[in-house]
């Protein structure tokens, strides 16, 4: 009997490799779906983008991740992402694994792996070279002289072998002085400013950090994070971006697979690039252009330089007065991401436009300029971007 059973067993387990699609999520038979929720191109002066979705902070079982690279690639590709990082901690072995499943997909990859300061600062590396030999991954020294590797020797090899370092997670672990203070549950004080430590203080003065998370799934509770326009960020590490010119990641350090309750965030925040060439080499020419756009909670979120064009690139505003005096402005919306108006000084309600919807806003006194604050489209910690639109007859 026993045999039989176990005849069975092997013969539908048999049956049932055979039968998944080549394509499946490992126990998962039904067709995988791409929901890609698709932007337009973008016109900046006479230069054309294409915006991609990317997530650039993933982990498998190469660390502490649930899902192998291949069954990232496959989720990312549902969850609608043109362009992928598997950045386990201490390793990019991943990378490997995971690239021919890419490219039957026609998802970017690109080499990652978190690594960073001894319990402290964790960073997230790209694009570095195939035989660049990491020393004491995620364990770098703050201080000379002692067995593991001083952070700035490493550091330094890592941006010599090509690498695109940033920083993760800023607001993890540090309390209002500075100090490490671990998963203590409590939110921080806000508002942190400046309270980088030397590490991070050293590298931007060298030039050696090029990006920085505002927005981390996998620490956004009781991890630093602040409650902020209905979600949970870090809406200092936007101010950072800000004044020492970093690219800004909204990414989802996703450990569990993305379905998974607790884990669910619906939906999953993307970092937003404005590139030139749907390609690897154009997704870095974009990154250490500063070309990105944190899309999460419903908002765009950047340096102004990035959102004001993202956002004039979406929307089409027109505003026409009559000779009565009186004035009509129409919104329209182009792009996937709802987007609302607040028009300043002026006493009416603000307006959402839900994707590819238009806007019609009637005005009894038309001024001869309209100030637009888009609310959802941040560009500072407290500061949302604002257009200006002169009144055509
Ligand atoms: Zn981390
Ligand atoms: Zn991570």
């Amino acid at each position: 009997m026993k045999k039989f059973i176990v005849a069975i067993t092997l013969l539908s387990v048999t049956w049932f490799v055979l039968s998944v699609p080549r394509v499946a999520v490992a126990g998962d038979d039904a067709p995988l779906v791409r929901t890609a929720p698709a932007f337009p191109d973008i016109l900046v002066g006479t230069q054309r983008y294409s915006v991609l979705r990317g997530d650039f902070h993933i982990h498998t079982p190469y660390s502490d991740g649930k899902l192998t690279p291949a069954e990232r690639v496959r989720e990312a590709w549902t969850y609608g992402y043109d362009v992928i990082a598997i950045t386990d901690h201490r390793s990019f072995e991943a990378y490997a694994e995971a690239l021919p499943v890419a490219k039957e997909f026609g998802l970017i990859l690109i080499r990652g792996m978190e690594t960073g300061l001894h319990e402290m600062e964790h960073l997230v590396a790209l694009d570095f070279a195939a035989d660049y030999a990491p020393r004491d991954p995620h364990s770098w020294a703050d201080a000379e002289g002692g067995p593991r590797v001083y952070y700035r020797q490493q550091w330094r090899k890592l941006t010599d072998a090509g690498g695109f370092v940033l920083y993760a997670h800023p607001h993890v672990g540090f309390n209002g002085d500075g100090a490490w203070a671990a998963e203590t549950g409590e939110p921080l004080d806000p508002p942190l400013r400046h309270r980088l430590r030397e590490p991070i203080q050293w590298a931007l003065a060298q030039g050696l950090l090029h990006g920085i998370e505002v927005r981390n799934h996998a620490t956004d509770r009781g991890w630093g994070t602040v409650r902020d326009r209905g979600t949970l960020w870090f809406p200092m590490a936007l101010d950072w971006a800000d004044e020492y010119g970093l690219t800004v990641f909204a990414n989802t350090d996703v450990h569990q697979a993305r379905a998974q309750d607790g884990n669910a965030h619906e939906p999953q925040s993307a970092t937003l690039l404005l590139v030139r060439e749907r390609s690897p080499e154009g997704v870095m020419e974009a990154l250490r252009a500063g070309r990105t756009v944190a899309h999460f909670g419903g908002m765009l979120c950047g340096r102004k330089d990035m959102v004001g064009p993202l956002v004039q690139g979406l929307t089409q505003v027109d505003f026409r007065g009559s000779s009565d005096g009186a004035g009509r402005v129409r919104i329209e919306n182009h792009g996937p991401v709802a987007m609302t108006a607040e028009f300043r000084g002026l006493d009416l309600i603000p307006v959402t436009i839900d994707a590819h919807q238009t806007a019609l806003v009637e005005l009894a006194a038309a001024p001869n300029e309209l100030s637009i604050v888009w609310t959802n489209a941040v560009v500072r910690s407290t500061e949302s971007l604002v257009t200006i639109h002169r009144r055509t007859p």
